[in-house]
């Protein structure tokens, strides 16, 4: 859904990709943009539970406009049933701060009036509780646990990106993703994604070397996909996404396989 890097740009929104796995829709990731490219035209969220790798901006932001989204379905369809959003440590307290922010907790619907979703929203504020956090099941994982969602197990794996950051890799039925969320070059991230088909992969420095080692350049994300023996590589959180032709010939340097630059609504099946 959005691949750019720090801030979205035209056709770029940041960070997040969205599995459709038998009809269950999992969102790694949500930064700015997302929350727009997500919601359908009958303003449902279409979405059945987020993971969130790591508490920057560029991929946790959209979970505002995504909770406004969900609170409308509540409001106006009834809906009772809360998304599950599975945050890094800190998650919880981070969500609750932000929500705090706008005052959520001050809001007030009726008890009484509206359909159950209406209700339930009245009473959860009534209790003292914020609205968004009620339409959100928030939960955290620890880089390297296992999240199991409807029966799809995410397995995780600590990056490093200087804050608590997971990797992801999702496996069903013989089909399999990895997305690397944010870090830089790490060998271990290869053996995580061992044999994937698809690699999903932080190249945000063009150049020959990423300054500041928080993320990878293309010629890393060529490396890593080497060191995993992955079918596919996506490069991905592109710092220049106008500049993909420099981008994936950097990455053919190092990793003979398919290599595709991500942007927004690309789709893969596995
Ligand atoms: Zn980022």
């Amino acid at each position: 859904m959005g691949s750019s890097a720090g801030f979205p740009i035209s056709g770029f929104a940041c960070s997040g990709y969205l599995a459709r796995i038998a009809g269950q829709r999992l969102l790694l990731d949500c930064g700015p943009g997302i929350a727009g490219a997500l919601i359908g035209a009958d303003a449902t969220a279409g979405v059945d539970g987020v993971i969130i790798s790591h508490l920057h901006p560029d991929h946790v932001l959209d979970l505002i406009p995504l909770g406004y989204a969900l609170m409308t379905e509540w409001l106006t369809e009834g809906r009772t049933q809360p998304v599950p959003v599975y945050l890094p440590p800190g998650g919880l307290e981070f969500l609750q701060k932000l929500s705090d922010l706008f005052g959520h907790r001050n809001w007030r619907f009726e008890e009484n009036g509206g359909n159950a979703g209406y209700k339930a929203l009245g009473a959860a504020l009534a209790r003292g509780e914020d609205w968004l956090l009620t339409v959100f099941d928030a939960r955290e994982y620890e880089p390297g646990d296992d999240i199991v969602l409807d029966g799809t197990t995410v397995a995780t794996f600590p990056v490093d990106h200087r804050i608590p950051t997971a990797a992801m890799r999702i496996r069903f039925e013989g089909a399999d993703l990895v997305y690397s969320a944010d870090t830089r070059f790490l060998p271990a991230l290869g053996d995580f994604a061992a044999g994937t088909d698809l690699f999903l992969v932080d190249a945000h420095f063009s150049g020959p070397k990423a300054p500041g080692g928080l993320h990878m350049t293309p010629a890393d994300a060529g490396h890593l996909a080497t060191i995993a023996n992955a079918k596919r590589l996506v490069l991905c959180h592109l710092g220049a996404p106008e500049d993909c032709a420099s981008a994936q010939q950097a990455a053919a340097a190092h990793f003979s396989g398919a290599i595709h630059t991500a942007f927004d609504t690309r789709e893969y099946s596995l």
